[in-house]
């Protein structure tokens, strides 16, 4: 104990210059190789910093149905047809623990069944098809519609989600938007 203090003593008396000289040298010797990794940092933390948040709930909708991410709209939602991305390439935001469960194929099955019920009706009663030719044609064409707005219909309710901070989403808002926070 009483070497340490002793020690400690001379570094106080002797002071700085060798031993702040020397952390300098190794700063400047660390700085080359240092510099590259905080600059490549700063770039990778910066666009989450202040991504192009959407102005309103809509536009995260739409960003969601156009397969972009809802928070920046910069970058791809999906990795594959239903499979979303775990973290957002451009912003960082983390899509893994959404939770759209069956949701879209419900709306894609609302939609769908909407649009091709009067058809249904219609066909065999105003231009008397035969119920093998209504199948034939709605049949295919409900698949076709089904598949086809299924991951558009997935996009827009992460983006539903996230826009109202459910599970475990965080409610971001632009700037101007917000006192809407506080409602
Ligand atoms: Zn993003």
């Amino acid at each position: 104990m009483a070497s340490r203090t002793g020690n400690d003593r001379t570094t106080k008396r002797v002071p700085a210059p060798c031993s702040d000289q020397a952390g300098y040298g190794a700063a400047q010797r660390a700085l080359p190789i240092a510099a590259p990794l905080l600059y490549a940092a700063a770039m990778t933390t910066l666009p989450s910093a202040s991504p192009a948040l959407p102005s309103s709930y809509w536009q995260a909708v739409q960003r969601g149905t156009l397969c972009k991410c809802p928070r920046c709209g910069a970058a791809p939602l999906f990795r594959k047809w239903l499979k979303s991305v775990d973290a957002c390439a451009s912003c960082g935001q983390n899509w893994s623990h959404h939770c759209a469960d069956d949701f879209p194929a419900y709306i894609a099955i609302l939609i769908t069944g909407h649009v091709l019920a009067p058809l249904m009706i219609a066909l065999p009663l105003d231009y008397d098809w035969s119920p093998l030719a209504v199948f034939a044609l709605l049949i295919p064409l409900s698949v076709a519609m089904m598949l086809g707005m299924l991951q558009s219909a997935k996009g827009a309710v992460i983006a539903t989600q996230w826009w109202h901070g459910l599970h475990g989403f965080v409610k971001e808002r632009q700037p101007e938007a917000g006192p809407a926070l506080r409602d």
